[in-house]
């Protein structure tokens, strides 16, 4: 019997991506899955019912999970939706694991096999399936048209009948997935770009973009790719070059992240005083604290009239048609291989499933989430 694959409207207020697209939906057709989609739920995304042809359409959340094999979602699953779920099936999501100790345990109690995208391991054969990165770079990207858009002067450079205009300096902070992709676009507006991150390795990269790197002779590159929490001496260190920067800059975009732990703080108080007047900060990092010691997550906080600092939240569902489309086809890149005539296997023995796997048969799977000490 082919498995049921079950995609649910997303609930968290806000949310307006959908775990399938109507191309994922039809190659899970094709390789003979039943695929079912709550009616209406791609709607925030664009995507009306019409488009998912061959996809059975589902009153309630309820009726989808009672007898679903594999469910699709965006957001980590509540414990009424975990509840709804049958015993053993398999659930490919986010699940913000060291936010949500409640739902590990209950998806334990349940034998649900939770495949949680934060953990896919970022190696050169899962990148089509890096959904951390898919949704990173929509961030970074997104992130510098925000900025764009409130900041007091133009981008490019424009010679006009009524003079020359000086293009904006824009400087980005973290130049991982998402500060990569805010250094191209702020290239792309025309903006003078620099951009510091912690790991020296990111120099070339930045370069290689056309920004100018800011050497503030501090490296933390750390295990795995990842930065390392600084010294407090190198704090300083840091610290005194960057500010020189920030003050200097129209528009700033930080995106500098540490897993697991809270965003560093890397702008103060007593430096956004300091800030170009009309000065914009879009802290893409808000969602760990930001990266702005006056960042406040999810608002617009207008700093004596003089600097607006912005802590968007969830900003890949600010583009909600893109960002469904690549994380659906992150989700299918990770299962499809496993799927033959309709069947699932998962295979223990694949690097990809073994590591993404947060619990499988009532245990927690995910050595990395162990070994964090965060559950
Ligand atoms: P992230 O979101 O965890 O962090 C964003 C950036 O902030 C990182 O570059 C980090 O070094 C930087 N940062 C942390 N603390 C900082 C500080 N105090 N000041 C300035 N910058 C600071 O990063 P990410 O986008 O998830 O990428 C993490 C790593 O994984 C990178 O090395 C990236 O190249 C790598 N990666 C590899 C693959 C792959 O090979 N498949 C895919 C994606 C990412």
């Amino acid at each position: 019997m082919p498995i049921r694959l079950a995609v649910p409207n997303e609930i968290v207020p806000g949310e307006r991506r959908i775990a399938l697209d109507p191309v994922v939906a039809k190659k899970m057709i094709e390789m003979g899955v039943d695929v079912r989609m709550q009616k209406g739920a791609a709607a925030s995304a664009l995507f009306s019912d019409d488009k998912f042809e061959g996809v059975t359409l589902i009153d309630s959340a309820e009726e989808l999970y009672k007898d679903a094999d594999m469910i699709f979602k965006v957001q980590p699953p509540t414990l009424d939706e975990l509840n709804m779920m049958p015993d053993g099936c398999v659930i490919a999501s986010f699940m913000a694991p060291h936010l949500n100790q409640d739902l590990t345990q209950r998806m334990c109690e349940k034998k649900i096999t939770s495949l949680a995208m934060e953990l896919v391991p970022r190696i050169t054969r899962a990148q089509s399936m890096d959904a951390l990165s898919s949704q990173a770079s929509i961030s970074g990207y997104k992130g510098v048209l925000m900025g764009a858009d409130r900041a007091a002067v133009f981008f490019p450079m424009l010679t006009t009948a009524a003079g020359t205009i000086r293009p904006a300096k824009v400087l980005i902070i973290g130049a991982g997935v998402a500060g990569l992709q805010a250094i191209a676009t702020a290239k792309r507006l025309g903006a003078v770009v620099s951009a510091y991150d912690v790991r020296a390795a990111t120099k070339e990269q930045c370069e290689s973009l056309g920004a100018k790197f800011v050497d503030t002779g501090v490296s933390a590159d750390g295990e795995g790719g990842y930065a390392r929490e600084l010294t407090d001496e190198e704090k300083q260190q840091q610290q005194e070059v960057l500010d020189k920067h920030i003050c200097m800059s129209d528009v700033i975009v930080t995106t500098a992240a540490i897993p697991g732990r809270p965003s560093p703080k890397i702008i103060s108080a007593a430096v956004v005083a300091n800030m170009k007047v009309g000065a914009v900060i879009i802290d893409l990092a808000s969602e760990g604290g930001g990266n702005c010691e006056l960042t406040k997550p999810g608002e617009t906080v207008d700093f004596e009239g003089r600097v607006v600092i912005h802590g968007p939240l969830n900003v890949p569902s600010q583009v909600p048609v893109h960002a469904s489309e690549m994380y659906a086809k992150n989700l299918f890149n990770l299962v499809s291989p496993f799927i033959k005539e309709g069947e699932l296997e998962l295979d223990w023995e694949d690097e990809v499933i073994a590591n993404t796997a947060l619990t499988h048969a009532g245990e927690i799977k995910s050595e990395r989430y162990k070994n964090s000490g965060e559950q």
